[in-house]
């Protein structure tokens, strides 16, 4: 996912995840939309080995050099379910990680429903936003890169990232939410528009 168009950055975030090794790892060029692979779903990932943790080393630097708060597999063209992220919530907190083979949980009946209706944008439809209402609060379970189970939740603008990432291993991107009219208005503004950083041709 992209960065908000503006985003306040804190002096000293408060950060809770994990702390990539940013020795390791190669930025690749991010697949755009018409890309086949960004609009189907992705496989299950079934050996975690280090071929998984290479790729996620390569995640993480392709997310920092297109200077995104969020990354699936597919968009470096990898057909594996993946995603990392290092993204703020609204209070301020910074979310670093990756989840393996996500799976958004149902919203929570016992939680009040609230839409939060901020602009989204996508590294794989660069340089377009629109405002896309989603809930303010959402839940993946996956695993980790050695296996193990995991969860992770998020609120605000983190909340809309786990839902935003999911939704590419299952080949939606955001602008599939969209009305008609908001569609063809990203679109627009992508054809109108040059990614800051190296996108994979389609072909
Ligand atoms: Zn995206």
């Amino acid at each position: 996912m992209a960065e908000q168009e503006q985003h306040e950055h804190d002096e000293t975030p408060k950060v809770v995840g994990e702390q990539p090794d940013l020795s390791r790892g190669t930025a690749r060029p991010i697949t755009v939309y018409g890309n086949p692979v960004l609009h189907r779903e992705v496989k299950d990932v079934t050996a975690f080995d280090g071929e998984l943790s290479a790729l996620i080393d390569d995640m993480f630097q392709s997310m920092y050099a297109a200077e995104g708060v969020g990354l699936a597999a597919n968009q470096i063209g990898v057909d594996l379910k993946v995603f990392v992220y290092d993204c703020p919530d609204d209070d301020g907190v910074r979310h670093v990680g990756h989840v393996v083979n996500p799976v958004l949980e149902e919203f929570p009946k016992d939680r009040r429903r609230v839409l939060d209706d901020g602009n989204e944008g996508c590294l794989s439809v660069p340089t377009a936003y629109a405002e896309l209402p989603r809930p303010d609060y959402a839940a993946v379970t996956g695993q980790d890169k050695d296996g193990n189970p995991i969860r992770v939740e998020g609120t605000g603008f983190f909340a809309r990232c786990l839902q935003h990432e999911t939704d590419h291993l299952f080949g939606f991107l955001y602008i599939d939410k969209l009305s008609k009219r908001d569609r063809k208005d990203a679109l627009r503004q992508m054809a109108e528009g040059t990614a800051r950083y190296a996108t994979a041709p389609n072909d």
